[in-house]
């Protein structure tokens, strides 16, 4: 089963796909976490998405494509995944299909998690990230147990450069433009379901749940 999330940055796409990975056994696989990890590392890729990332800005869909299709085809992505953070615009939209059907496979649901803007920066300037597991937590609504270490995994925990300053902005402007078109592109095919995502984690976790168990 391939599965998208969909969602302006703070929506809960992260949250909710590391319990959806618990719960079916689908790899999740975020591009933001895959660019972030290569400019730890410092690897040529790392090093051209950088100054994107550090901006807010969509890396160009030539590193951003190429990066997506290498991570699905290794083995854990063989009987489908959850894309969290992929598809950005419409041509990585078309570019995935492309790649699917070239394997006889398809996107089967593309989840849109709606949260009103005011919510979504109040939920970055909270949030803190577990650079080992991919745990995310807010400083009020989901604090962990100790301060600043993950429950899942004591790593210590982090705050993303990008969720700090003004950068917030332009990420939710960038996302916001492109957002509708990927909708429609998705609403077109019968894939698109929207659901509510300023509730309760848990709730939105159930209702997930059971849009997955009925795909
Ligand atoms: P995220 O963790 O999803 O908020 O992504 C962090 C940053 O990674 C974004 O602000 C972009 O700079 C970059 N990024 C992540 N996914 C994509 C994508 N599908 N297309 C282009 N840039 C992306």
């Amino acid at each position: 089963m391939y599965v998208i999330l969909l969602g302006l940055p703070g929506a809960g796409k992260g949250t909710q796909a590391a319990h959806l990975t618990k719960t079916t056994g689908l790899a999740h696989v975020t591009t933001g976490e895959l660019f972030r990890e290569n400019i730890r590392l410092g690897s040529e890729l790392g090093k051209k998405a950088q100054p994107y990332v550090e901006q807010g800005l969509l890396v160009p869909d030539e590193l951003t494509i190429g990066m997506l299709l290498e991570r699905i085809s290794q083995p854990d992505c063989a009987a489908g995944c959850m894309l969290d953070g992929f598809p950005r615009n419409l041509d990585q939209a078309r570019a995935l299909d492309e790649a699917l059907a070239r394997g006889g496979r398809t996107i089967d649901r593309a989840v849109y998690i709606k949260v009103p803007t005011d919510e979504l920066v109040r939920r970055l300037a909270g949030r803190w990230n577990c650079p080992k597991c991919g745990a995310v937590y807010h400083e009020r609504d989901r604090p962990p147990k100790s301060p600043g270490i993950c429950d899942n995994c004591g790593a210590e925990l982090y705050q993303r450069e990008d969720d700090r300053s003004e950068v917030v902005r332009t990420r939710l402007e960038v996302n916001l433009a492109q957002v509708e078109p990927l909708l429609e592109h998705y609403r077109q095919k019968g894939k698109l379901v929207e659901i509510e995502g300023a509730g309760e984690v848990d709730a939105v976790g159930e209702e997930l749940t059971a849009i997955l168990a009925s795909s």
